[in-house]
């Protein structure tokens, strides 16, 4: 069965949330798909069944993806959630599959907004049973109040990380430690964009606050830890962790890992639209223009996956990506947008102050986004570091001619997982940076669809 909408929104975060409840306010009409079950995203996941004094949830944040979800049911916009898009065509058809069957959307306007994903580091023993990412357990914490008991490590950096562990202490968790690998000198280095960020001090007293509820709780941190190595014989049992000089061992038998978080570009990738390096979050963004734009006629982006920006700034983002939507459909004219739009562009500054300061903070340490040698990269198809190096320097291959050589990032996840490192060990090998490396290129499904699914697809 196919279908057809004016505005097609992939995505029902804060920023495709508030971008569907603008434009469908203004009489646009507006049909939001997302992959979940009900509205939220990454951050309000489940808001609407959540309680709101469930322990680690902030109540303010709470009350505004409340809402905002409140906003985005009562606008008027269509919504197909468990809803799952595996294909854009530059025409604006988009595919999409409810687990069962697959079919076609046709909109004269799509608004990209797919969030963000943890940046996966490969490093030793990352594919055991018991590790796991710090997104995870948290998605885990949400939907089913699950937090760690004995034996747990959380490692890594990113405010994700001291947010999570502040919340599952909070609801009664325990780890026997964090093992940190923000680098000392990032902290110094960030001090030039101090003043700047205290133009969004809340998300400063925010942070340090959390830091300090975690470190008050009493669990060990080990700061500057430069490697780790999940250790274990078919399962985790200890990790190994390397500081200073020296390495240590410690019992485990689960380890959270986080590496921050990066732009969920698969969608915007698919489109062949142009991407950026940015050097300071250390990703590829889509180039978009101030209204969220792409270079793919009728397409736009809005929210993480144009770039790390915080859930506040995302539901900004959607609201000026919805206007534009109006504007472009011809429900308003560009001087209503603008005036509309002024506002939300003095309250998006202001958000995105703290963003050089944090993005210095968290910065990933050097030394793990190019694995040693044994460490499997491609967990689908079995890719260690060695085999991407060896075909890298063959002839002076690049990301897709290293997919085709060795079949790294072909299998189910399609390079989610291990594209980013690719890249980075394919720089590395070359002595070039990753923009100059690129990444690899997205073919559809860009989810795993299954014959059945695709055979009940009737021509658009
Ligand atoms: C694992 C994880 C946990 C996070 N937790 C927090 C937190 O607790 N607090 C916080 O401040 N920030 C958190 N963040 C950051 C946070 O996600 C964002 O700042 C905020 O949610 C961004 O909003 P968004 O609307 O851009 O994207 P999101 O909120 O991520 O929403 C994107 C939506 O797109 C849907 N989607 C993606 N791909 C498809 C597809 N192919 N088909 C259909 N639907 C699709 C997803 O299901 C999701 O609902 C987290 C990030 C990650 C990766």
């Amino acid at each position: 069965m196919s279908s057809a909408c004016d505005f097609l929104v992939i995505g029902a975060g804060p920023a495709g949330m508030a971008a569907a409840a603008t434009a469908a306010k203004l009489g646009v009409s507006t049909l939001v798909v997302d992959e979940q079950p009900a509205p939220g995203g990454q951050i309000y996941r489940g808001v609407e069944q959540r309680d709101a004094n469930k322990p680690g949830v902030s109540h303010d944040d709470w009350a505004r993806c409340a809402a905002l979800a409140q906003e985005f049911r009562a606008s008027g916009a269509r919504y197909q959630p468990n809803t799952q898009v595996w294909q854009l065509e530059k025409n604006r058809k988009v595919y999409v599959s409810d687990g069962a069957k697959a079919s076609c959307i046709t909109a004269k306007r799509v608004l990209i907004a797919t969030g963000a994903m943890e940046r996966p580091l490969p490093f030793p023993g990352w594919t055991l049973p018991g590790v796991m990412t710090v997104g995870a357990a948290q998605i885990l914490y949400k939907t089913s109040g699950w937090v760690p008991h004995a034996g747990a490590w959380i490692a890594g950096s990113g405010p994700l990380l001291w947010l999570y562990a502040a919340q599952a202490l909070e609801a009664g968790g325990k780890f026997e430690g964090i093992l940190d690998t923000t680098p000392k000198a990032n902290y110094v280095h960030a001090l030039r964009h101090g003043i700047n960020a205290l133009r969004a001090k809340e998300y400063l007293d925010r942070g340090m606050a959390l830091q300090q509820s975690v470190r008050k709780s009493g669990v060990r941190i080990i700061d500057d830890v430069n490697a780790i190595e999940a250790k274990g014989d078919g399962a985790l049992n200890r990790v190994h962790v390397h500081t200073g000089r020296h390495w240590q061992d410690m019992p485990a038998t689960r380890l959270l890992v986080h590496q921050g978080i990066v732009p969920n570009t698969h969608t915007t990738r698919s489109l062949n639209a142009a991407h950026r390096w940015d050097k300071a979050q250390h990703a590829f963004a889509p180039v978009a223009d101030a209204w969220g734009n792409l270079d793919a006629e009728g397409y736009a982006v809005a929210g993480d996956g144009a770039g790390i920006a915080g859930a506040e700034a995302a539901a900004v983002q959607g609201r000026l990506a919805g206007l534009e939507a109006a504007r472009a459909l011809g429900v308003i004219d560009a001087a209503q947008r603008d005036q509309q739009a002024m506002p939300l562009q003095a309250e998006l500054k202001q958000h995105l102050a703290i963003r050089p300061f944090l993005d210095q903070v968290f910065a990933p340490r050097a030394g793990l986004l190019t694995p040693h040698d044994d460490v499997l990269v491609c967990r689908c198809e079995c890719i260690t570091a060695k085999q991407i190096r060896e075909a890298a320097m063959l002839a002076g291959m690049g990301p897709n001619q290293v997919k085709a050589f060795t079949r790294c990032g072909m299998g189910p996840c399609q390079g989610r997982m291990c594209g980013m490192a690719a890249t980075e060990i394919i720089a590395h090998a070359r002595g070039v940076s990753a923009t100059d490396i690129g990444v690899f290129n997205v073919r559809p499904p860009l989810k795993p669809l299954s014959l059945a699914e695709l055979a009940a697809l009737q021509a658009p």
